[in-house]
């Protein structure tokens, strides 16, 4: 199946959302369209992962609407595939590749059901896709990083969704394993809309399609450039710190400074 350019697929619209009556979003506008892929940065505690929750529907908006191929988030949210950041977790506790990915069938039969050859075939296709398909028997704490992010992937993919939602997916692996990763969210792309956060630019790489910065409000227009002034309002510092390492190109606008990566801050 491919996708229709332009469908919107999520809509934000000026949403207020927070903690014990404190907002830590204010006044958040979004259209996610049918083959967005979207990066949103911002720094730690910028309401990130508070965005996502109300997308996903964990955190009810103090104010605002939120809806997903046009319907409120309860009904929207099964066509949403997540996928959370890489946790620490017990390298021994024993469950193989393939249970992890099936867990990406539960919501479609509750808890309770047994798994059909359907859920088999589409754990497969999941694990395939990500191109993991011979690992299916590993245990999942004898797998690298990247490999692991790749299970969690098809986790989601598993349940068909039509859009990806990911909490820093290349947070604990190294750049390499990261250009990987985002090769595989590239090809996704072509099926599913993407959205992902990440509090770190450089992390941002050039297959996002349109950046966004958050930081309590959400610059995003669409555009796969990062002004001067959407970093200054996000990050409240000048660009020249925030930009060291981050690929020239990313940047709009920035009066022919360079950051070729090989100096030190001042
Ligand atoms: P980010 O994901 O960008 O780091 P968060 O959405 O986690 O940002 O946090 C935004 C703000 O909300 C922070 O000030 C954080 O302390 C606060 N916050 C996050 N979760 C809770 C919570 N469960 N209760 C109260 N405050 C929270």
């Amino acid at each position: 199946m491919s996708v229709t350019e332009n469908q919107e697929v999520i809509a934000v619209k000026q949403v207020w959302a927070g903690y014990d009556k404190t907002a830590v979003l204010e006044n958040i506008n979004l259209s996610v369209n049918q083959g967005d892929f979207i990066g949103i940065i911002g720094p730690n505690g910028g309401g990130k992962t508070t965005l996502l929750k109300v997308l996903l529907g964990i955190l009810a908006p103090m104010r605002g609407e939120v809806t997903i191929f046009g319907q409120p988030v309860r009904e929207g949210r099964e066509n949403i595939g997540y996928v959370p950041q890489l946790i620490h977790f017990d390298r021994d506790f024993p469950i193989s590749v393939w249970e992890v990915v099936r867990m990406g069938r539960l919501h479609k039969k509750g808890l309770l059901r047994h798994f059909s050859s359907e859920d088999d075939e589409a754990v497969a296709a999941a694990l395939d896709q990500v191109n993991m398909l011979a690992l299916r028997d590993r245990c999942l704490g004898d797998l690298s990083g990247g490999q692991r992010q790749r299970v969690y992937i098809a986790r989601a993919l598993a349940g068909h969704p039509r859009i990806l939602l990911l909490d820093e997916p290349t947070a604990s692996v190294d750049p390499q394993v990261s250009g990987s990763i985002y090769e595989l969210l590239h090809e996704l792309n072509k099926h599913v809309s993407i959205l992902l956060i990440s509090h770190d630019m450089n992390a941002v790489s050039s297959y996002t399609k349109t950046i966004g910065c958050l930081n309590r409000t959400l610059h995003y227009h669409g555009s796969n450039e990062i002004t001067e002034e959407m970093v200054q309002a996000t990050y409240h510092c000048p660009v020249d710190l925030i930009a060291h390492g981050l690929p020239h190109r990313v940047l709009a606008d920035h009066h022919g400074h360079t950051h070729t990566g090989d100096h030190q801050d001042d």
